[in-house]
């Protein structure tokens, strides 16, 4: 950073550069709009192309005649819609999954530009299915809103909290009359001084939730509004402590969305065929690996559920975002008597079968290849990603443990 300011302080006067301009008038304005067609996005593309910013070539890469076919179905996705990007979709499989929820054999489409990624957690989905497959569980549920209440002090706090508790039943039926399908299955006060947050728990059906969830948690702060005998000096509807998009101790050990544990035990022989490496090989650096996490503060202790969950929610129409979230858990490599057991165990596994972005034409066809689309379907693909994960895991932890990963990444992605 220091290095970078003093070269450009030597060809640049940098007071000038880093103040607001004097009298340099603003570009015009992108102004949201709601509703997309093929003729709102050319009309965006026109001002792009007036202001220098984009070329036709530019126009013809993200306004193709196909998304501009389904520019109304996007539009239900995003304001000001231009078109779309197009993300390298790769297959893996067949995943093999003994799961209370998913059962049989799956091909999974992961979105990524990151070479070398498909064929990591193609090769770990080779062999767990070589092993008999990976047995799964989803073994929790629900979506987390914590609106946030501000008293005078204390005692208001309190007596707030205790009124909460006899208002309980009223509570649910305010917040579930704005879903079908939605439960609001806890309402949990947490105590700050004068600050009151409601950890409210629901089910969600088959969507991810995190709209559902706001719009009963709005439904939930009116009737506390109208009915409170304890006005609160200030009420928010989220107070940032849900762990909504970002990773928290809340969500480690609570949960938010959907809790998966995935396991197999892969025989010796298997590792030394399908992962060439020494399975003893595999512990000592999943021993160096579980230091290195904690060491750096991370929550749990995973290598690389990232890459799987961003692929995956890409290509499915999950809110990637929640990658943030997801991405914690702790993954387990221990020896038993005829191999190794591996684990991963996700509380965060934000997904849905319907809703959010699962419409969309390529990511319902996504969803459709691995017949986990609409209606009850919702456990199943959040275990599947749980065992995806699983295969990362155990790609990467072979990788590293043998010496290949380097070698991996440079012949897949850099000597193409
Ligand atoms: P949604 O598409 O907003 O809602 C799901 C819809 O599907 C509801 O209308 C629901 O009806 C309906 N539905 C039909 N069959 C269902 C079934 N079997 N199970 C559940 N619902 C069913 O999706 P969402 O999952 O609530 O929200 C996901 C979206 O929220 C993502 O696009 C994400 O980007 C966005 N998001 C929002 C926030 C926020 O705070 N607002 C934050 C982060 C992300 P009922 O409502 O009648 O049950």
């Amino acid at each position: 950073m220091l290095n970078a300011l003093r070269t450009l302080a030597a060809s640049t006067d940098l007071s000038a550069r880093l103040s607001p301009p004097a009298d340099k008038p603003l570009p015009p304005r992108i102004r949201p709009r709601q509703r997309a067609s093929a003729e709102s996005a050319k009309a965006l593309w026109t001002q792009l192309r007036l202001n220098g910013n984009a070329s036709p070539a530019d126009e013809a890469a993200i306004a193709d005649q196909q998304s501009l076919a389904h520019a109304e179905a996007y539009g239900r996705n995003i304001e000001s819609f231009i078109g779309t990007v197009k993300v390298p979709v790769g297959v893996v499989g067949p995943l093999r999954l003994n799961g209370l929820n998913a059962h049989g054999d799956f091909y999974v489409p992961l979105a990524t530009t990151e070479a070398a990624l498909v064929a990591s957690y193609g090769r770990g989905a080779e062999v767990t299915a070589q092993a008999g497959g990976i047995t799964t569980a989803m073994i929790g549920e629900g979506v987390l809103r914590t609106p946030a209440f501000v008293f005078r002090d204390m005692l208001e706090a309190g007596m707030f909290i205790n009124w909460i508790a006899s208002s309980v039943d009223q509570l649910k039926a305010s917040a579930e009359a704005t879903t079908r399908h939605g439960k609001l299955i806890t309402v949990e006060p947490f105590m700050d001084s004068d600050t009151v947050f409601l950890i409210c728990r629901y089910t969600t059906g088959d969507a991810a939730g995190q709209n559902m969830v706001t719009v009963a948690t709005e439904a939930l702060c009116a009737y506390i509004a109208a009915n409170t005998p304890v006005v609160p000096l200030r009420a928010f509807i989220e107070g940032n402590f849900s762990g909504d998009k970002k990773a928290s101790y809340l969500g480690l050990h609570m949960g938010r969305g959907r809790k998966v544990t995935a396991s197999i035990e892969l025989p010796d022989d298997l590792i030394r065929k399908y992962l060439h490496v020494e399975p003893e090989a595999m512990l000592a650096y999943g021993r160096v690996a579980a230091l290195g996490s904690t060491l750096s503060g991370q929550l749990g202790a995973q290598a690389h559920y990232a890459n799987g969950l961003a692929a995956f929610y890409i290509a499915t129409g999950q809110d990637a975002a929640c990658v943030a979230e997801s991405a914690v858990g702790f993954t387990r490599a221990e020896r038993r008597e005829n191999g190794i057991f591996f684990s991963v165990t996700m509380p965060n596994i934000v997904v849905g079968s319907v809703g959010g972005g699962t419409g969309l034409p390529s990511q319902a066809a996504a969803l459709g290849i691995m017949g986990l689309k609409g209606e009850g379907k919702a456990a199943a693909l959040a275990e599947v990603v749980g065992a995806l994960c699983l295969c990362g895991e155990i790609s990467i932890i072979a990788a590293i443990a043998a010496g290949h990963f380097t070698r991996a990444h440079a012949k897949l992605a850099r000597m193409r």
